[in-house]
């Protein structure tokens, strides 16, 4: 504890740090270069050290004292908001709110944490001993502090304590479930479950309800699922507006219906609120599963190897992976990107190490198969009421249906009992993108050099267990001559396929094929496109160079000759899994299953679909669904993949016909479908972006406004006197709005370029006074930790592009003031403007007015709230500004005028005229 007292916290505070001196209860602010120093020699207890180093422009040393590790060691699996003042509320401390009260509340965390650890029961401690040992040997900082409470450990196996899968249970296989049923939900059962979930039912809520009730009836045609396209007001209660007519139908008819969402956030929120439905924790756990994408759970079989492999050097390696132990040990899913994982520990390690990403799973081959966290939660998910999924997942999973693949991302159990037949899709209104991403297609020097890595192993100096083709099948074809040259070819093609390396070969080496098509293509991107080298590089395929034909051509040809084998391989192994059915172990035979469908899905759908881009490409013929164009991907200004890239014009063309038309329900809900700005028929768009358009059955439809004031909960703002491309008058405007709703704002902008330059600006004006301004793309934060620490400050200021526009949830004070730097038209990419052909001129407008409606959907959460929007563009339409809600008073005005009734509005307790209303719906 004494070698604590000496110890300096520090916190970032522009344009330099403050300390604190527990020895002498001492703060002082000191210069960012000294700053610097201080955090470099180590001897420093900080929150969060890779967000301390980023604001300090430094690298964060090996090893320092950082709560949130100590955190993350004595409370596992907790959720916590990665900051002083996040930690000093999960444990129930004394909140700090400036930043001389974090660093002084820095060793307060420390020592509570501490005495926590002394406080637990000797068999705890001691058992805790071998993992403090190797963290000790590994140099973290925390180790010899809390060994005075865990003890010597004896020197055992050098991943001593990280062998947190020792103590995981076994799942067990269940009989299966069956089809679900098709007995009737009654409105009138809709409206009596909800009224015992809330207690007190509004009327619009009820009527929610009973339009929710349609997509929960039998199908009475193949082909014709009964979809409800339902629109409601923030604050209507949708969510336990649907989950009572969802539950009933769960109850009636066996498990089946999955709730969909996009945002992570909009997940975690539909958990809390499933508790309404089944209070009990156990049997919550048993009805209602969240199920994700496999390369979101951790890999037990790759974290053993990581440890393995890291065991024993020092760094922060090695502390991600106990800490990770830890996790592992306390009742987690295992889910990375759920709210108990501590996410700072991306930082130290890449995350996708220790997860399932390339494919390489090996089923019941692995020794912790009946531990592993995903087949856990596919099984879970097979008996589950309820399942909570995301829109990207359900596509894939439908998708793989669809294509006739054998399967993608699950067991073959799971497709054998897949029955996705209803579906809750709220945030409807981002089905169009998810299905825009989940059925388009890359042939990229990245994805080339995935399938070239599935099938070859790693070549070159790169350490990973994944072992290519021959490691995997070896022992399963060893008596199979046919089935050994299928491989052999399939190896030998792949080197046409772009490989490790591939990007700095590109300007003066290419090899083979893939190669030398990147080459042609990047080529031809730079010789077709504007100069701009900050952001993304596109191009129209057409004309093809001779170069970039010859190519294609050449590609072409080799991809079909990977294919082919790879097809062959997996008939033979199919044919051994029959002509052996009678003696095969069910392990091998599992293996074999996967085997195959491994092989079945890139022989018979990435390769062809690769192939078919290419020849298209040669004949000048691309299909009028589809629209293709080479790209070149620049991250941070670096070029990090080129490519031929194809998207569907429409792709919930593919939506309706795979995840909507075998479905026997769909209620699709959000409350941004419908489009008021447009056509006189409000609901043309919703039918566009949904895919309900494309279905047998027209969709039912319903509308709920808000129940909220808007007339005197917000205000929105046009200012019309900025300077356009004016970046110190741009950075001084939100500086000025910022201070005059004294924080708790969003800033949104339409470029990255233009969010950095103004972070830089206003960072020291707004520390100044006292608000603390976070910023994405600066600072060294996920979104999600960005929104967390942004809500659990009230004054806090947060300047983010896109992600930030839709998703983010802050009700309260915490958020009273949005921000647009400009109005945020789509960018005319070669996509988009085939788009626009498509769907008429309208469709910019379309596009931008549902980017400021759901902007505009952040800021008035409760009934309580009251914010403003602002737009800096004067030249916004008038049409644009149908938008918002109808009874929201919009001015246009100069940025005096807008800051003075900012100023005002949001005083508190003050009743201030509302602005005469300009434009009123
Ligand atoms: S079964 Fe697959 S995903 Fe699970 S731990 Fe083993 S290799 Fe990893």
């Amino acid at each position: 504890m004494d070698s604590l007292s000496n110890l300096i916290a520090l916190v970032p505070a522009p344009p330099g740090a403050v300390i604190y001196r527990r020895a002498n209860d001492e703060s002082e602010r000191i210069e960012l270069r000294d700053a610097r120093a201080l955090f470099e020699g180590g001897d420093v207890l900080v929150a969060h050290a890779a967000f301390v180093a980023g604001r300090l422009g430094t690298r964060a040393p090996v090893m320092l004292f950082d709560v949130l590790e100590l955190f993350a060691f004595v409370r596992p699996g907790i959720p916590f908001v990665p900051s002083a003042l996040g930690l000093a509320r999960a444990l129930g401390l004394s909140l700090p709110h400036t930043p001389e009260e974090s660093a002084a509340a820095l060793p307060v965390i420390a020592r509570a944490l501490l005495a926590e650890v002394a406080g637990w029961p000797e068999a705890v401690r001691v058992s805790l001993g071998p993992l403090v040992g190797t963290l000790e040997r590994a140099g973290w900082r925390w180790a010899p502090l809390l060994k005075e409470s865990v003890g010597e450990a004896p020197h055992g196996s050098p991943i001593a304590g990280l062998e947190a899968w020792r103590g995981l249970t076994p799942w067990e296989d269940e009989a299966p479930v069956g089809q679900p049923g098709s007995q009737i939900v009654e409105p009138a059962e809709a409206r009596a479950r909800l009224q015992q979930l809330v207690g007190v039912m509004r009327p619009e809520q009820g009527a929610y309800a009973d339009a929710a009730t349609y997509a929960f009836g039998p199908r009475e045609q193949a082909g014709a699922p009964k979809v409800a396209l339902v629109e409601a007001g923030t604050g209507t209660g949708k969510t336990l507006g649907y989950l009572a007519p969802a539950s009933l139908w769960a109850e009636k008819n066996g498990p089946g219906l999955w709730i969909s969402t996009y945002t992570r956030n909009l997940q975690r929120q539909l958990v809390q609120e499933i508790a309404h439905l089944w209070p009990d924790p156990i049997e919550r756990a048993e009805k209602a599963v969240v199920r994700k994408g496999r390369e979101n759970y951790l890999c037990l079989l790759n974290f053993e190897e990581a440890a393995k492999r890291t065991a024993l050097a020092p760094g922060q390696r090695t502390v991600a992976l106990a800490l990770i132990a830890r996790w592992i040990s306390s009742h987690t899913d295992g889910d990375l990107s759920g709210v108990g994982f501590p996410a700072f520990l991306a930082a130290y390690m890449p995350l996708s190490t220790v997860t399932d990403r390339r494919g390489e799973c090996i089923y019941a081959a692995c020794p912790h198969y009946r531990i592993c966290f995903i087949e856990r939660a596919i099984r879970r998910a097979r008996h589950a009421s309820i399942v909570v999924a995301n829109h990207a997942l359900v596509i894939a999973q439908a998708s793989s249906d669809w294509l006739g693949e054998d399967e993608t991302t699950d067991t073959p159990t799971e497709k054998e009992e897949g029955r996705r037949l209803r579906y809750v899709f709220d945030e409807g209104h981002h089905l169009f993108d998810a299905a825009d991403s989940g059925f388009a297609a890359s042939l990229s020097g990245r994805e080339m050099a995935e399938l070239r890595r599935w099938i070859r192993g790693p070549e070159g100096r790169a350490r990973s267990r994944m072992r290519g083709l021959e490691e995997r099948l070896k022992d399963l074809i060893a008596d199979d001559e046919p089935a050994q040259e299928a491989m052999e070819e399939a190896v030998q093609a792949a080197s046409a396929l772009a490989g490790e390396g591939w990007t700095q070969r590109l300007g003066t080496n290419p090899r083979g094929p893939g190669e030398l098509f990147l080459a042609a293509a990047y080529a031809h991107v730079r010789a077709r496109s504007q100069d701009e080298a900050f952001y993304s590089l596109e191009a129209e395929p057409q004309p093809l160079g001779q170069d970039l034909l010859a190519a294609v051509e050449v590609l072409a040809r080799g991809l079909k000759r990977i294919a082919e084998p790879l097809a062959r391989l997996a008939r033979l192994l199919r044919k051994k899994m029959d002509d052996k059915s009678a003696n095969l172990e069910p392990y091998t035979r599992a293996r074999l299953e996967a085997a195959a469908r491994g092989l079945d899905r890139r022989a018979k759908a990435i390769l062809p679909a690769w192939i078919q881009m290419l020849e298209t490409l040669a004949h000048g013929e691309v299909p009028d669904e589809f629209v293709d164009w080479f790209e070149i991907v620049r991250e941070d200004g670096r070029d990090s993949d080129v490519g031929l890239e194809r998207h569907w014009i429409d792709p919930t063309q593919p939506l309706a016909a795979a995840v909507l038309a075998p479905a026997h329900g769909a209620l699709i809900t959000s409350a941004t479908l419908r489009d008021t700005g447009g056509s006189d028929d409000h609901w043309a768009s919703a039918e566009v972006r949904t895919g309900a358009g494309h279905l047998a059955q027209p969709a039912r439809r319903a509308h709920f406004g808000s129940p909220f004031a808007y007339e005197d909960q917000a205000r929105i703002f046009v200012v019309g006197d900025l300077p356009r491309r004016d970046p110190a008058a741009l950075a001084a405007a939100y500086r000025e709005l910022f201070l005059a709703s004294g924080g708790g704002a969003l800033g949104l902008f339409t470029a990255v370029r233009a969010l950095k330059e103004t972070a830089t600006r206003i960072a020291e004006p707004l520390a100044a006074a006292g608000l603390t301004l976070y910023a994405q793309h600066l600072d060294r934060l996920d979104t999600g930790a960005l929104v967390d620490l942004f809500r659990a400050e009230e004054n806090a200021c947060l300047l983010g592009t896109d992600a930030l526009r839709d998703g983010v949830d802050v009700p309260g004070r915490s958020l009273r003031l949005v921000v647009f730097d400009k109005v945020p038209w789509p960018k005319p990419t070669i996509l988009h403007k085939a788009r626009r052909a498509r769907f008429g001129k309208g469709y910019d407008d379309l596009i931008t007015r549902f980017r400021l409606k759901q902007a505009f959907g952040r800021l008035i959460r409760g009934p309580e709230d009251r914010g403003c929007f602002v737009i800096l563009e004067g030249a916004t339409p008038s049409r644009l500004l149908t938008a918002f809600p109808e009874k929201a008073p919009v001015k246009r005005c100069g940025l005096t005028e807008a800051i003075g009734d900012i100023r005002e509005f949001l005083r508190e307790g003050s009743v201030t005229p509302a602005p005469t209303p300009l434009i009123t719906g």
